[in-house]
């Protein structure tokens, strides 16, 4: 009877943000540990630990043992204690071995704050423990800062195929039937990691259109054209993670030599490496261009504070140009973190006015706080299932929130600003239903959001406008300090 052990550490570090990712984000985030918990949590989810639930379904055989499942948004490097205590629960569940295989759900880019390539450390660690022999796969994310040994010491890989992200359960479930071939039919294949030379932003890397998409198109034909061929990932990377594994790659696995076909699809990659890179308006010239199309609703972001990039849920910019702009229309912005802000609008309850700054609260690098007057008109628990396509049926959990309207400020007569007590992506409508509010029944949504945010909003807006304001996740990427990624990379500056 074959037995599968199952980890998962996945986080995306952002180099830039001044908020590390201690325990307690994982504990709020996701921190599961055994089978019974882990069907809880995610049996019926989009979630990677729900394709090893459909893995035990179709291989009536073979047993699971859940170890440690830690998942948190992305934010700053782990202090090493955090990654040690994390990396301990895996081992020891390792330890109550022997496995036929081992399955990781992995980000890709993991920073810990003495060693910017976490997931390196992480499987040199999992494949000590288990030998040579024992097949060990892993998932990741298509950003994912992917180090060309890791192909050295996995027997398979995968990486997610969409962009928003909706296709987390397929991945995972590609890379459980590989291990139950290397297991049942001695298979082992071969993999190839090749970065393409370049850092690119994210922001025009969606999968249903552009160069991503093509790239996947391209990835999806060396697959059919030659069975051997187990699986082909361009992986986009993540731009804000300073390592030495920073950068798009290339990820070819094959029952045989996979060298020529990485080869060819990361010449696809640098060929269309200008592509990625893309002007976005100001948000002056995006609000304007919102209220000129007179098509509502419609949404514009700020991808330079999207938390799932590392943004902090803190940067004023927006905020700033909405009420300069003193919008006519009904507008909605999500969000910020103020803890302490939260308390006070729970404290004064609701129909109370409050008063007080938002933004700029953890760092002023990005711009002033901004003053506000206004009325809590909302609280909530800050706690919903994902509704939408992405993350689907997982819990999201922003810690006690309030939406307050900003009727007494300057330009802000007709903004009302959800507060939240936790920095989290904002890309699921449930965060929205939980303050009474149907996008239909507004006419401008604001979000600290990028791509991941089109998943669920594109059909509910007439469209969608990104913007560029500072931020930790701003698109610049050759503004940012690097101090690890090769200076070789386009487009940082040559030393
Ligand atoms: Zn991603």
């Amino acid at each position: 009877m074959p037995r599968l052990a199952v980890a998962m550490l996945s986080h995306e570090g952002n180099s830039f943000t001044p908020v590390p990712t201690d325990l307690a984000a994982f504990k709020s985030g996701t921190w599961v540990i055994g089978e019974a918990a882990a069907h809880a949590a995610f049996a019926d989810s989009a979630h990677e630990i729900a394709a090893v639930f459909d893995f035990l379904a179709a291989n009536a055989d073979w047993s699971a043992a859940f170890l440690r499942i830690a998942q948190a948004g992305p934010a700053g490097p782990l202090p090493r204690e955090t990654f040690e205590t994390i990396a301990a629960d895996i081992m020891a569940g390792l330890a109550d071995g022997p496995f036929d295989a081992v399955y990781l759900a992995l980000h890709g880019a993991l920073l810990i704050d003495d060693e910017p390539r976490g997931d390196l450390e992480l499987v040199r660690r999992v494949r000590a423990a288990i030998g040579p022999g024992v097949p060990l796969g892993a998932s990741f994310d298509l950003h994912a800062n992917m180090a060309p040994e890791l192909a050295g010491l996995l027997d398979i890989g995968a990486g997610y195929r969409t962009h928003p992200h909706i296709d987390q359960r397929p991945t995972a479930a590609r890379v459980l039937a590989i291990l139950r071939r290397c297991v049942t039919a001695g298979l082992r294949p071969r993999g190839a990691i090749i970065g393409m030379g370049a850092i690119l932003p994210s922001i025009n890397m969606r999968t249903a259109e552009g160069p991503m998409a093509e790239l996947e198109a391209f990835s999806r034909g060396l697959e059919a054209a030659d069975p051997t061929i187990l699986d082909a990932t361009p992986f986009g990377g993540f731009s804000y993670g300073d390592s030495l594994a920073a950068g798009a790659t290339a990820m070819v696995w094959r029952d045989g030599d996979p060298g020529l076909a990485a080869a060819a699809l990361v010449a696809e990659m640098r060929a269309r490496r200008d592509r990625f890179f893309i002007r976005l308006p100001s948000p002056a010239e995006g609000i304007r261009a919102a209220l000129d199309a007179g098509r509502f609703p419609v949404a514009v972001t700020d991808p330079g504070d999207n938390p799932g990039s590392g943004g902090i849920g803190d940067t004023p910019g927006l905020l700033r140009a909405l009420l300069d702009a003193d919008v006519p229309v009904a507008t909605v912005f999500v969000f910020f973190a103020d803890p302490a802000l939260v308390a006070r609008a729970r404290a004064a309850g609701i129909g109370a006015a409050i008063a007080g700054t938002l933004g700029g609260r953890l760092t002023d690098a990005y711009g002033p706080p901004v003053p506000f007057s206004g009325t809590v008109q909302t609280l909530s628990d800050g706690r919903f299932r994902n509704t939408g396509p992405m993350m689907r049926g997982v819990e999201a959990n922003f810690g006690p929130t309030a939406l307050l309207s900003l009727d007494t400020t300057p330009g802000g007569r007709n903004l009302r600003v959800i507060v939240t007590s936790l920095s989290r992506s904002p890309h699921d409508p449930g965060l929205l239903a939980l303050h009474g509010i149907d996008v239909a029944d507004i006419a401008l949504l604001c979000a600290k959001a990028k791509n991941h945010f089109r998943a669920a909003f594109l059909p509910l807006v007439s469209t969608i406008i990104d913007t560029d304001a500072p931020g930790p996740a701003a698109i610049d990427i050759a503004s940012f300090p690097f101090r690890h990624a090769p200076r070789a990379l386009y487009p940082l500056p040559q030393a």
